[in-house]
Protein backbone atom coordinates (compact mmCIF):
# COMPACT_ATOMS: atom_id res chain seq x y z
CA UNK A 1 0.00 0.00 0.00
CA UNK A 2 2.89 2.34 0.55
CA UNK A 3 4.43 1.48 -3.15
CA UNK A 4 3.01 4.60 -4.82
CA UNK A 5 5.19 7.02 -2.21
CA UNK A 6 8.05 8.84 -3.83
CA UNK A 7 11.45 9.14 -1.73
CA UNK A 8 10.94 12.70 -0.12
CA UNK A 9 14.09 15.12 0.08
CA UNK A 10 16.72 15.43 3.02
CA UNK A 11 15.99 17.92 5.19
CA UNK A 12 17.76 21.19 3.89
CA UNK A 13 19.86 21.36 6.89
CA UNK A 14 20.56 17.89 8.32
CA UNK A 15 21.01 16.83 4.67
CA UNK A 16 24.02 18.68 4.71
CA UNK A 17 26.23 16.39 7.45
CA UNK A 18 24.43 13.42 5.47
CA UNK A 19 26.28 14.33 2.18
CA UNK A 20 29.05 15.51 4.72
CA UNK A 21 29.73 12.04 6.21
CA UNK A 22 29.33 10.23 2.62
CA UNK A 23 32.35 12.28 1.33
CA UNK A 24 36.16 10.57 1.74
CA UNK A 25 37.71 13.67 1.60
CA UNK A 26 40.35 14.08 4.29
CA UNK A 27 40.19 17.71 3.97
CA UNK A 28 36.31 18.05 4.48
CA UNK A 29 34.74 20.56 6.55
CA UNK A 30 30.85 20.22 7.97
CA UNK A 31 30.05 24.09 8.92
CA UNK A 32 26.57 23.43 8.43
CA UNK A 33 25.21 21.44 11.77
CA UNK A 34 24.35 23.67 14.02
CA UNK A 35 25.73 22.32 17.55
CA UNK A 36 29.25 23.56 19.09
CA UNK A 37 32.36 21.71 18.28
CA UNK A 38 35.59 22.74 20.21
CA UNK A 39 38.44 23.69 18.61
CA UNK A 40 39.84 20.23 17.92
CA UNK A 41 36.62 19.85 15.65
CA UNK A 42 34.45 17.88 18.61
CA UNK A 43 30.97 17.63 20.62
CA UNK A 44 31.56 18.86 23.69
CA UNK A 45 29.79 17.77 27.21
CA UNK A 46 30.41 20.84 29.29
CA UNK A 47 31.51 20.07 32.90
CA UNK A 48 28.59 21.10 34.65
CA UNK A 49 26.86 18.62 33.21
CA UNK A 50 29.38 15.31 33.73
CA UNK A 51 28.93 16.71 37.43
CA UNK A 52 25.00 17.23 37.37
CA UNK A 53 24.45 13.59 35.45
CA UNK A 54 27.19 12.36 38.43
CA UNK A 55 24.97 13.55 41.62
CA UNK A 56 21.73 12.32 39.22
CA UNK A 57 23.57 9.00 39.26
CA UNK A 58 24.43 8.97 43.46
CA UNK A 59 21.27 9.99 44.39
CA UNK A 60 19.78 6.27 44.97
CA UNK A 61 16.49 7.53 45.99
CA UNK A 62 16.31 8.50 42.05
CA UNK A 63 13.19 6.58 40.52
CA UNK A 64 12.07 6.45 36.49
CA UNK A 65 8.61 6.74 36.52
CA UNK A 66 6.58 9.19 34.46
CA UNK A 67 6.90 13.11 34.92
CA UNK A 68 3.54 14.61 34.74
CA UNK A 69 2.08 16.11 31.88
CA UNK A 70 3.68 19.67 32.42
CA UNK A 71 7.13 17.83 32.78
CA UNK A 72 9.27 18.21 35.96
CA UNK A 73 8.11 21.33 38.22
CA UNK A 74 11.23 22.43 39.64
CA UNK A 75 12.81 22.57 36.07
CA UNK A 76 10.49 24.32 35.09
CA UNK A 77 10.20 26.94 37.72
CA UNK A 78 14.25 27.40 37.01
CA UNK A 79 13.40 27.90 33.42
CA UNK A 80 11.25 30.77 33.78
CA UNK A 81 13.62 32.22 36.26
CA UNK A 82 16.49 31.95 33.89
CA UNK A 83 14.39 33.40 30.74
CA UNK A 84 12.11 36.37 32.18
CA UNK A 85 15.04 37.02 35.18
CA UNK A 86 14.86 36.12 38.77
CA UNK A 87 12.87 39.53 40.00
CA UNK A 88 10.54 39.00 36.85
CA UNK A 89 7.05 40.84 37.92
CA UNK A 90 5.27 37.95 36.36
CA UNK A 91 6.99 35.19 38.32
CA UNK A 92 6.42 37.39 41.38
CA UNK A 93 2.47 37.85 40.50
CA UNK A 94 2.28 34.18 39.53
CA UNK A 95 1.13 35.08 35.66
CA UNK A 96 3.52 32.63 34.19
CA UNK A 97 2.68 29.28 33.76
CA UNK A 98 5.91 27.01 31.92
CA UNK A 99 5.08 23.25 30.70
CA UNK A 100 8.66 21.20 29.74
CA UNK A 101 8.66 20.29 26.35
CA UNK A 102 11.20 18.69 23.82
CA UNK A 103 13.76 21.05 23.38
CA UNK A 104 13.22 24.20 21.36
CA UNK A 105 11.43 22.50 18.46
CA UNK A 106 8.70 21.31 20.84
CA UNK A 107 8.08 24.22 22.75
CA UNK A 108 7.43 25.90 19.62
CA UNK A 109 5.05 23.00 18.36
CA UNK A 110 2.73 22.92 21.93
CA UNK A 111 3.04 26.72 21.79
CA UNK A 112 2.01 26.82 18.13
CA UNK A 113 -1.16 24.05 18.91
CA UNK A 114 -2.35 26.21 21.89
CA UNK A 115 -2.63 29.22 19.81
CA UNK A 116 -4.23 27.73 16.75
CA UNK A 117 -7.17 25.81 19.47
CA UNK A 118 -7.44 29.03 21.72
CA UNK A 119 -6.10 32.17 20.37
CA UNK A 120 -8.43 34.88 18.11
CA UNK A 121 -6.05 34.95 15.34
CA UNK A 122 -4.50 32.04 13.48
CA UNK A 123 -1.48 34.16 11.54
CA UNK A 124 1.49 33.49 12.64
CA UNK A 125 4.40 36.15 10.89
CA UNK A 126 8.13 34.98 10.95
CA UNK A 127 10.86 36.93 9.74
CA UNK A 128 12.02 36.41 5.88
CA UNK A 129 14.37 34.94 6.09
CA UNK A 130 14.39 31.80 9.79
CA UNK A 131 15.05 28.93 10.77
CA UNK A 132 14.23 26.47 8.03
CA UNK A 133 11.58 24.56 10.83
CA UNK A 134 9.36 27.60 11.49
CA UNK A 135 6.98 27.43 8.76
CA UNK A 136 6.52 23.86 9.03
CA UNK A 137 5.94 23.90 12.79
CA UNK A 138 3.94 26.27 12.47
CA UNK A 139 1.72 25.14 9.64
CA UNK A 140 1.40 21.69 10.78
CA UNK A 141 -0.12 23.45 14.12
CA UNK A 142 -2.51 24.69 12.44
CA UNK A 143 -1.44 28.22 11.77
CA UNK A 144 -1.28 30.31 9.01
CA UNK A 145 1.77 31.39 8.05
CA UNK A 146 3.32 34.51 6.75
CA UNK A 147 6.48 36.54 6.42
CA UNK A 148 7.51 39.92 7.26
CA UNK A 149 11.28 41.55 6.34
CA UNK A 150 13.87 41.15 7.95
CA UNK A 151 17.35 40.96 6.18
CA UNK A 152 18.78 43.39 3.69
CA UNK A 153 20.91 41.67 1.56
CA UNK A 154 22.67 44.71 0.43
CA UNK A 155 23.46 45.62 3.96
CA UNK A 156 23.77 41.88 5.32
CA UNK A 157 22.20 43.88 8.41
CA UNK A 158 18.31 44.15 9.38
CA UNK A 159 16.10 46.26 6.88
CA UNK A 160 14.26 47.65 10.02
CA UNK A 161 11.99 50.01 7.98
CA UNK A 162 10.76 46.67 6.11
CA UNK A 163 9.94 45.21 9.86
CA UNK A 164 8.41 48.09 11.04
CA UNK A 165 6.39 48.17 8.07
CA UNK A 166 5.05 45.19 7.54
CA UNK A 167 4.32 44.13 11.00
CA UNK A 168 2.60 47.82 11.06
CA UNK A 169 0.29 46.43 8.10
CA UNK A 170 -0.35 42.90 10.02
CA UNK A 171 -4.30 42.30 10.92
CA UNK A 172 -4.99 43.50 14.82
CA UNK A 173 -3.86 40.38 17.12
CA UNK A 174 -1.52 38.35 14.38
CA UNK A 175 0.92 36.42 15.95
CA UNK A 176 5.04 37.40 15.61
CA UNK A 177 7.65 34.87 16.06
CA UNK A 178 10.60 37.07 17.08
CA UNK A 179 13.94 35.32 17.67
CA UNK A 180 15.25 36.18 21.45
CA UNK A 181 18.89 36.74 20.24
CA UNK A 182 21.12 35.61 17.55
CA UNK A 183 18.81 35.15 14.27
CA UNK A 184 19.06 32.16 12.71
CA UNK A 185 20.02 32.15 9.83
CA UNK A 186 21.40 35.67 9.62
CA UNK A 187 23.36 36.55 12.77
CA UNK A 188 21.29 39.90 12.46
CA UNK A 189 19.56 40.82 16.05
CA UNK A 190 17.49 44.29 16.29
CA UNK A 191 19.67 46.84 18.46
CA UNK A 192 17.98 47.87 22.27
CA UNK A 193 16.55 50.85 20.83
CA UNK A 194 14.80 49.15 18.09
CA UNK A 195 13.81 46.06 20.06
CA UNK A 196 11.76 48.90 22.21
CA UNK A 197 10.12 50.23 18.80
CA UNK A 198 9.12 46.98 17.70
CA UNK A 199 7.68 46.12 21.55
CA UNK A 200 5.91 49.95 20.93
CA UNK A 201 4.14 49.02 17.50
CA UNK A 202 3.75 45.24 18.41
CA UNK A 203 1.62 46.62 21.36
CA UNK A 204 0.11 49.18 19.41
CA UNK A 205 -1.65 46.61 17.82
CA UNK A 206 -2.20 43.96 20.08
CA UNK A 207 0.30 41.83 17.93
CA UNK A 208 0.72 38.66 20.23
CA UNK A 209 4.92 37.87 20.49
CA UNK A 210 6.06 34.66 20.41
CA UNK A 211 9.74 34.44 21.16
CA UNK A 212 11.87 31.70 19.83
CA UNK A 213 15.06 31.56 22.22
CA UNK A 214 17.30 28.87 21.58
CA UNK A 215 20.76 30.47 22.15
CA UNK A 216 20.16 32.22 25.64
CA UNK A 217 23.90 33.18 26.22
CA UNK A 218 25.54 31.98 23.38
CA UNK A 219 25.23 35.63 21.68
CA UNK A 220 26.81 38.41 24.28
CA UNK A 221 27.87 35.36 26.60
CA UNK A 222 25.75 36.80 29.51
CA UNK A 223 22.30 35.13 29.58
CA UNK A 224 20.85 38.06 31.23
CA UNK A 225 22.09 40.17 28.20
CA UNK A 226 20.67 37.74 25.58
CA UNK A 227 17.04 37.69 27.33
CA UNK A 228 16.78 41.43 27.71
CA UNK A 229 14.42 41.75 24.39
CA UNK A 230 12.03 39.15 26.00
CA UNK A 231 12.24 40.96 29.91
CA UNK A 232 11.42 44.46 27.67
CA UNK A 233 7.98 42.90 26.69
CA UNK A 234 7.40 41.22 30.27
CA UNK A 235 8.27 44.80 31.92
CA UNK A 236 5.11 46.33 30.11
CA UNK A 237 2.73 44.02 31.54
CA UNK A 238 1.22 42.28 28.64
CA UNK A 239 1.29 38.95 27.12
CA UNK A 240 3.57 36.69 25.07
CA UNK A 241 5.15 33.16 24.60
CA UNK A 242 8.41 31.81 24.92
CA UNK A 243 9.80 28.78 23.79
CA UNK A 244 13.42 28.15 25.61
CA UNK A 245 16.13 25.23 24.82
CA UNK A 246 19.00 23.90 26.15
CA UNK A 247 20.18 22.21 23.40
CA UNK A 248 23.06 25.10 22.25
CA UNK A 249 23.37 26.68 25.40
CA UNK A 250 24.19 23.69 27.60
CA UNK A 251 24.90 21.40 24.98
CA UNK A 252 22.21 19.27 25.74
CA UNK A 253 21.10 18.71 22.11
CA UNK A 254 19.86 15.14 22.01
CA UNK A 255 18.28 15.32 25.17
CA UNK A 256 15.65 17.44 24.00
CA UNK A 257 15.38 19.55 26.98
CA UNK A 258 13.11 22.95 26.43
CA UNK A 259 10.68 24.50 27.72
CA UNK A 260 7.43 26.90 26.56
CA UNK A 261 6.04 29.96 29.08
CA UNK A 262 3.16 31.54 28.72
CA UNK A 263 3.00 35.09 30.53
CA UNK A 264 -0.45 35.69 31.36
CA UNK A 265 -2.23 38.88 32.82
CA UNK A 266 -3.89 36.95 35.66
CA UNK A 267 -2.84 34.21 37.89
CA UNK A 268 -6.21 32.58 37.83
CA UNK A 269 -5.78 33.28 33.64
CA UNK A 270 -2.33 31.41 33.35
CA UNK A 271 -3.83 28.32 35.77
CA UNK A 272 -6.21 27.77 33.23
CA UNK A 273 -4.05 28.43 30.64
CA UNK A 274 -1.67 25.45 31.98
CA UNK A 275 -5.05 23.25 31.79
CA UNK A 276 -5.75 23.77 28.20
CA UNK A 277 -1.90 23.26 27.64
CA UNK A 278 -1.77 20.12 29.08
CA UNK A 279 -4.80 18.75 26.70
CA UNK A 280 -2.42 19.70 24.00
CA UNK A 281 0.06 17.82 24.88
CA UNK A 282 -1.40 14.59 26.81
CA UNK A 283 -2.62 13.11 23.20
CA UNK A 284 1.19 13.79 21.50
CA UNK A 285 3.44 12.73 23.94
CA UNK A 286 2.03 12.32 26.61
CA UNK A 287 4.53 13.66 29.30
CA UNK A 288 7.70 14.93 28.52
CA UNK A 289 11.20 12.88 29.60
CA UNK A 290 13.00 12.93 32.92
CA UNK A 291 16.77 12.86 32.45
CA UNK A 292 18.07 15.96 30.57
CA UNK A 293 15.30 18.51 32.79
CA UNK A 294 16.79 16.74 35.54
CA UNK A 295 20.31 17.99 34.46
CA UNK A 296 19.19 21.34 34.44
CA UNK A 297 17.83 21.70 37.45
CA UNK A 298 20.69 19.95 39.32
CA UNK A 299 22.18 22.91 37.45
CA UNK A 300 20.29 26.33 37.62
CA UNK A 301 19.37 25.36 41.55
CA UNK A 302 22.73 24.98 42.57
CA UNK A 303 24.92 28.50 42.74
CA UNK A 304 28.26 27.16 42.20
CA UNK A 305 27.26 24.76 39.30
CA UNK A 306 25.41 27.59 38.03
CA UNK A 307 28.29 30.33 38.20
CA UNK A 308 30.40 27.41 36.36
CA UNK A 309 28.11 27.35 34.10
CA UNK A 310 28.22 30.57 33.16
CA UNK A 311 31.69 30.25 32.54
CA UNK A 312 31.85 27.22 29.93
CA UNK A 313 29.25 29.27 28.07
CA UNK A 314 31.47 32.03 27.70
CA UNK A 315 33.72 30.11 26.59
CA UNK A 316 31.62 28.73 24.20
CA UNK A 317 30.69 32.79 22.82
CA UNK A 318 34.39 33.86 23.23
CA UNK A 319 35.32 30.58 20.82
CA UNK A 320 33.07 31.18 18.30
CA UNK A 321 33.63 35.71 18.48
CA UNK A 322 37.31 34.52 18.02
CA UNK A 323 36.75 32.60 14.87
CA UNK A 324 35.07 35.48 13.59
CA UNK A 325 37.77 37.61 13.81
CA UNK A 326 40.23 34.91 12.36
CA UNK A 327 38.09 34.31 9.67
CA UNK A 328 37.27 38.39 9.02
CA UNK A 329 41.34 39.09 9.61
CA UNK A 330 42.20 36.02 6.98
CA UNK A 331 39.85 37.32 4.24
CA UNK A 332 42.09 40.50 4.54
CA UNK A 333 45.14 39.12 4.38
CA UNK A 334 43.94 37.51 1.52
CA UNK A 335 43.00 40.93 -0.47
CA UNK A 336 39.79 38.99 -0.88
CA UNK A 337 37.39 41.68 -2.85
CA UNK A 338 34.53 42.83 -1.38
CA UNK A 339 33.10 43.87 2.36
CA UNK A 340 33.44 41.54 5.08
CA UNK A 341 32.87 42.84 7.87
CA UNK A 342 29.51 41.40 9.04
CA UNK A 343 31.76 38.22 9.57
CA UNK A 344 32.54 40.38 13.01
CA UNK A 345 29.01 42.27 12.76
CA UNK A 346 26.67 39.31 12.62
CA UNK A 347 25.85 37.75 16.27
CA UNK A 348 25.66 34.19 17.95
CA UNK A 349 26.54 30.58 15.85
CA UNK A 350 25.93 31.34 12.25
CA UNK A 351 27.35 33.82 9.62
CA UNK A 352 24.89 34.40 7.03
CA UNK A 353 28.20 34.69 4.27
CA UNK A 354 26.10 36.34 1.24
CA UNK A 355 27.54 33.51 -0.93
CA UNK A 356 25.21 32.00 -3.32
CA UNK A 357 23.94 28.79 -4.35
CA UNK A 358 26.11 28.26 -6.96
CA UNK A 359 29.68 28.89 -4.91
CA UNK A 360 28.50 27.20 -2.74
CA UNK A 361 28.36 24.48 -4.20
CA UNK A 362 31.39 25.19 -5.77
CA UNK A 363 33.09 25.23 -2.36
CA UNK A 364 31.90 21.66 -1.71
CA UNK A 365 33.12 20.34 -5.38
CA UNK A 366 36.09 21.58 -5.20
CA UNK A 367 37.04 22.76 -1.15
CA UNK A 368 34.90 19.95 0.31
CA UNK A 369 33.18 22.39 2.85
CA UNK A 370 29.63 22.22 3.46
CA UNK A 371 27.12 24.74 4.45
CA UNK A 372 23.26 25.46 3.55
CA UNK A 373 22.81 26.75 0.12
CA UNK A 374 21.66 29.92 2.06
CA UNK A 375 25.44 30.78 2.46
CA UNK A 376 25.17 30.04 6.14
CA UNK A 377 28.35 29.30 7.75
CA UNK A 378 28.26 27.63 11.38
CA UNK A 379 31.18 29.60 13.32
CA UNK A 380 31.22 26.55 16.06
CA UNK A 381 31.96 24.46 13.36
CA UNK A 382 35.45 26.36 12.74
CA UNK A 383 39.23 26.35 13.93
CA UNK A 384 42.58 27.55 14.15
CA UNK A 385 43.49 25.27 11.82
CA UNK A 386 40.25 24.85 9.28
CA UNK A 387 40.01 29.29 9.13
CA UNK A 388 43.16 29.05 6.46
CA UNK A 389 41.46 26.48 4.50
CA UNK A 390 37.42 28.05 4.36
CA UNK A 391 39.38 31.67 3.38
CA UNK A 392 41.00 30.39 0.49
CA UNK A 393 37.60 28.67 -0.95
CA UNK A 394 36.16 32.15 -0.33
CA UNK A 395 38.89 33.68 -1.64
CA UNK A 396 38.77 31.49 -4.74
CA UNK A 397 34.99 31.14 -5.28
CA UNK A 398 34.59 35.14 -4.65
CA UNK A 399 37.79 35.74 -7.68
CA UNK A 400 36.85 33.45 -9.94
N1 LIG B 1 14.89 27.79 16.96
C1 LIG B 1 15.99 28.13 16.30
C2 LIG B 1 16.11 29.51 15.78
C3 LIG B 1 17.01 27.20 16.13
O1 LIG B 1 18.11 27.57 15.46
C4 LIG B 1 16.87 25.91 16.66
C5 LIG B 1 17.94 24.88 16.47
N2 LIG B 1 18.61 24.86 15.30
C6 LIG B 1 15.69 25.61 17.35
C7 LIG B 1 14.73 26.57 17.48
C8 LIG B 1 15.36 24.29 17.96
O2 LIG B 1 16.33 23.48 18.37
P1 LIG B 1 16.06 22.29 19.40
O3 LIG B 1 14.72 21.72 19.07
O4 LIG B 1 17.17 21.37 19.16
O5 LIG B 1 16.08 22.92 20.74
Amino acid sequence: VFAHLVQAPEDAILGVTIAYNKDPSPIKLNLGVGAYRTEEGKPLVLNVVRKAEQQLINDRSRIKEYLPIVGLVEFNKLSAKLILGADSPAIRENRVTTVECLSGTGSLRVGGEFLARHYHQKTIYIPQPTWGNHPKIFTLAGLSVKTYRYYDPSTRGLNFQGLLEDLGAAPQGSIVLLHACAHNPTGVDPTLEQWEQIRKLMRSKGLMPFFDSAYQGFASGSLDTDAKPIRMFVADGGELLVAQSYAKNMGLYGERVGALSIVCKAADVAGRVESQLKLVIRPMYSNPPIHGASIVAVILRDRNLFNEWTLELKAMADRIISMRKQLFEALRARGTPGDWTHIIKQIGMFTFTGLNPAQVSYMTKEYHIYMTSDGRISMAGLSSKTVPHLADAIHAVVTK
